[in-house]
């Protein structure tokens, strides 16, 4: 695929993919070679705000940029803050949707082909020249932030657990701070642009070594693309791979300049030209400063910064405005308290069960009784008085007297009843013409004729 600008030539190709664990792909990239324009969008937000977003500002982005210039190429991106902007404050669906931006045109600039990169958020603009991978752009995230203090090596920060939180982000704010970065085309230079999807699964060497390897930039984007899934693919994945091909002969007169100055062109040589006009991107930066419109961007309203959904939790759409490792924090207490009470719950039924399971044999007033239950109580099971019987406190042997006092623990309210009735036959072998009870059978006569009726039913 080829697009050309006054002179400057270019061939691109670019791919997407959902990757393993997300089921939607809220990645999305825009080409328009015929205004020299690509751009990579991540989007991110709740329901389908992340798929939204990244969509508005592609769309927006080609319909804007009419102005093939540094100021045309802001311009329009700040025309995607805006759309993306109303259609999340139009949509309660859609609010606090936002989205990464990083583009590339070809503009004319003071009579001279330039490459414009612009940038918003974590997604990427790498630059592959002679044989070396330089990251264009700086990423709007807590990591970098962490990294440009020096509280964090660069190496922690490929896996620390919130390198999904960007400062700065598209579609948030009414304004947002565009960086904007100016590179000499060169021939046979490659530009990569790509959402974290990349850069967080395959390593720079590697992304540096399918460059080399591929020549055919559609070819190369699809490889890159492939890696970071079969790397994992915890995240939608997107490369758009722009390759110089014709610079309109600016790459020999940079040769022939350096070799004026003495630097050998060949391979060990000093490195032509730096890697990009460091003083048109600040003459830019300081043209948006007098605007007005580089309030830096820190956090969104509430403290809290957008979160890029993470990797590797079955989650797909998270709202935005949270950071994810807070959300799984959330999930573990909630998972731990549910272990907690079922092991509590558990506790609570062993005691019942233990202690209301058995019986015993007591005094009830001064009646022998059957209960339910653990002699005393067993914490706040209280036991439960079963049955009565007729065996009065003074017909009980000796012997037994005690025991009974103390409680006699049995398994099961038939061998209560059972030893009930080994001790009413002691009694009566021991008591069993006695005057004096002749009188307390009388009394027990008035209960005897139920029992006997009860027995004879059957
Ligand atoms: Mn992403």
């Amino acid at each position: 695929m080829t697009a050309r600008a006054d002179r400057t030539a270019m061939h691109w190709g670019g791919a997407t993919d959902v990757g393993r664990v997300r089921t939607s792909n809220q990645d999305q990239f825009l080409a328009r070679p015929d205004l020299d324009l690509w751009a990579v969008a991540d989007g991110m937000g709740g329901h389908s705000g992340g798929e939204v977003a990244s969509q508005i500002a592609c769309d927006t982005l080609g319909r804007a940029y009419a102005d093939q210039t540094v100021d045309g190429l802001i311009e329009a991106v700040e025309q995607a803050n805006s759309a993306v902007y109303r259609a999340g404050h139009d949509n309660p669906d859609l609010t606090g949707m936002g989205t990464t931006v990083v583009a590339l045109a070809a503009v004319r600039h003071e009579g001279d082909d330039v490459l414009a990169i612009a940038n918003v958020g974590d997604s990427r603009c790498y630059r592959y020249a002679d044989g070396e991978l330089d990251q264009v752009t700086t990423d709007h995230s807590l990591v970098a932030d962490l990294v440009r203090d020096g509280s964090l090596s660069p190496e922690e920060a490929a896996v620390h657990p919130q390198r999904n939180i960007v400062t700065r982000v598209l579609g948030v704010y009414d304004s947002v701070p565009v960086d904007v970065f100016a590179v000499d085309p060169r021939d046979g230079d490659r530009y990569v642009l790509c959402s974290d999807g990349l850069f967080n699964e395959v390593p720079e060497p590697a992304i540096a070594a399918v460059l080399r390897r591929e020549r055919d930039p559609d070819a190369a984007a699809r490889h890159l693309v492939h890696l970071a899934v079969e790397g994992g693919g915890r995240d939608n994945v997107t490369v758009v791979v722009v390759d110089v091909v014709d610079d309109g002969g600016r790459a020999s007169t940079a040769s022939a300049a350096l070799a004026r100055d003495g630097g050998a062109g060949g391979p060990g040589g000093p490195r032509p030209s730096p890697a990009y006009a460091e003083d048109d991107a600040d003459r830019w930066r300081s043209r948006r400063r007098r605007r007005g419109d580089t309030a830096e961007i820190d956090a969104v309203p509430g403290g809290s910064v957008l979160a890029d959904p993470e990797v590797g939790d079955g989650e797909d759409e998270p709202e935005a405005g949270r950071p994810r490792r807070r959300r799984r924090f959330t999930w573990r207490v909630a998972m731990f308290t549910l272990l907690i009470l079922v092991v509590i719950g558990g506790a609570v039924a062993t005691i019942q069960w233990y202690g209301t399971s058995a019986y015993f044999v007591g005094f009830e007033g001064d009646r022998v009784a059957i209960f339910k239950g653990r002699p005393g109580g067993l914490l706040w099971i209280e036991p439960e008085l079963v049955d009565v019987t007729d065996l009065e406190r003074e017909r009980v042997p000796e012997s037994r007297r005690q025991d009974i006092d103390q409680a006699i623990e049995q398994t099961s309210l038939s061998d209560a009843r059972r030893y009930v009735a080994n001790v009413t036959e002691q009694a009566d072998e021991l008591h069993p013409l006695s005057t004096t009870t002749s009188t307390v059978a009388t009394t027990t006569t008035s209960s005897a004729p139920p029992a006997t009726t009860t027995t004879a039913a059957p």
